[in-house]
């Protein structure tokens, strides 16, 4: 980054000092991840200069030769990577991507059902303060008191009496494997189009680790930043020719104009590094991970949402310890360890505050961690938690001091991005 120190180094400034927090602190935010150098040097790539409003060889714009190449082989392989007949690759983040599906399924008015946001799913599931909220009629299931996973049945009798437009499935916060078939069959009951939004688990399928959406949903979503590990954006899969073309009008003229080619080409990068043998290898140890490490703190006293995991996340609920996800959150992130605060299925706090906290291993396991070093890491979480002293989430110094001495230790034995430090 010698032109940017050279040029700006305010911004430069801020960069190394984010470039530092990322190499040398415990990332566990579920939707977050370390793409590879390749990843990131094609998203900067000179692809950020050129207008190409419309599709490969459908375009506005002239000079487009090698933008289609570029556009058609991130298709091809988003195609190959999920089994889908139809892909769109242009939905500048996971948002839009849905939000071009809502358009080509549903009129405004239209009812929607989502998973509730208190339950897992996403703003774009039907929250009064998205888009979604505000555009469709929104109807909500959530998981079971008991089980605190979907109950298919009350999810069937909330579709038959409301007969929604669209079902969407998926979430941001749930982290068990979702039955697909089920959900298919609902929506077939009661007339409904089913959308799966995989933002979260995508990765997991491109590996062939987790059941695949798309062999049962009228489309599926995705963003490409999370355990897929590509660049920021999103991704819509479909089996089906005439809503393909619905949803190709949505994202373009519908929503957006020129589409981001640089990060398409980083897109395209991504795609080939999760057809590798490496990935399924690495989808495979985030999941161990976060299997070890929920298991790890459940022995150590703290409860699970569901008791664990299927996936790459999972949910500790701090209402019987008297301690909000705010004051955790901050807490670790004190000691070098991120994670958000989220709310659980019995949630009596206020978003801003919650009970709970949501923990996802897809980054530490990008650095090479395993399981010994989940053990170490729930320790580290354990020792954080029960010596918080008020509920701002304030500890004594010298736990700060201890705990971060051992991310640190932790963070130097799996480097990440050192290189771009020197
Ligand atoms: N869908 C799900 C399930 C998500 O978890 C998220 C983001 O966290 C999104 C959609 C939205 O993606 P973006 O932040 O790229 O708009």
């Amino acid at each position: 980054w010698e032109e940017v120190k050279n040029i700006d180094p305010d911004v430069y400034n801020i960069l190394i000092k984010e470039l530092k927090r990322q190499e040398y602190g415990l990332e566990l935010i579920a939707s977050e991840n370390y793409v590879s150098k390749a990843v990131l040097q094609t998203m900067g790539s000179i692809f950020t200069n050129k207008y190409a409003e419309g599709y490969p060889r459908k375009r506005y714009y002239g000079g487009c030769e090698f933008v289609d190449e570029l556009e058609t082989l991130a298709i091809n392989r988003a195609k190959e990577l999920f089994h889908a007949q139809y892909a769109n690759v242009q939905p500048h983040s996971g948002s839009q991507a849905n939000m071009a599906v809502y358009f080509s399924l549903m009129k405004p008015g239209d009812t929607l059902m989502g998973m509730s946001l208190n339950h897992g799913g996403h703003l774009t599931h039907g929250a009064p303060v998205n888009f979604s909220g505000v555009l469709y009629n929104v109807v909500t299931y959530g998981v079971d008191e008991e089980t605190e996973t979907i109950n298919y049945d009350e999810v069937e009798k909330i579709a038959i009496s409301s007969k929604p437009k669209v079902i969407v499935a998926g979430g941001s916060a749930y982290s068990r494997i979702i039955d697909f078939k089920r959900f298919r069959e609902i929506a077939d009951k009661v007339g409904a189009y089913l959308v799966v939004d995989m933002a979260h688990f995508a990765g997991l399928v491109a590996a062939g680790i987790h059941p695949n959406p798309v062999e049962y949903a009228h489309a599926v979503t995705s963003t490409t930043h999370k355990t897929l590990r590509g660049p920021r954006g999103g991704l819509i899969l479909t089996n089906d020719k005439d809503i393909s073309k619905e949803i190709n009008k949505a994202i373009f003229p519908g929503m957006q104009g020129g589409p981001l080619e640089h990060i398409i080409a980083a897109k395209a990068v991504a795609f080939k590094e999760a057809m590798s043998e490496d990935f399924k290898l690495y989808q495979t140890q985030i999941v161990k991970n976060a299997k070890k490490l929920s298991n790890e703190l459940s022995k150590k006293g703290m409860k699970i949402v569901s008791g664990g995991t299927d996936t790459h996340l999972f949910l500790i609920d701090l209402s019987n310890l008297n301690i909000t996800g705010k004051a955790l959150e901050k807490a670790l992130g004190e000691c070098n360890i991120t994670v958000n605060k989220n709310t659980v299925p019995k949630e009596k706090r206020p978003p801003f505050v919650t009970s709970g906290i949501r923990i996802g291993t897809p980054a530490v396991t990008t650095r090479g961690m395993k399981e010994k070093e989940m053990s170490i890491i729930a320790d580290l979480i354990v020792k954080v938690t029960m010596n918080i002293k008020d509920e701002d989430g304030n500890l004594d110094k010298d736990l700060i001091d201890e705990v971060k001495s051992e991310v640190l230790s932790l963070c130097q034995d799996y480097p990440m991005y050192v290189d771009l430090l020197k």
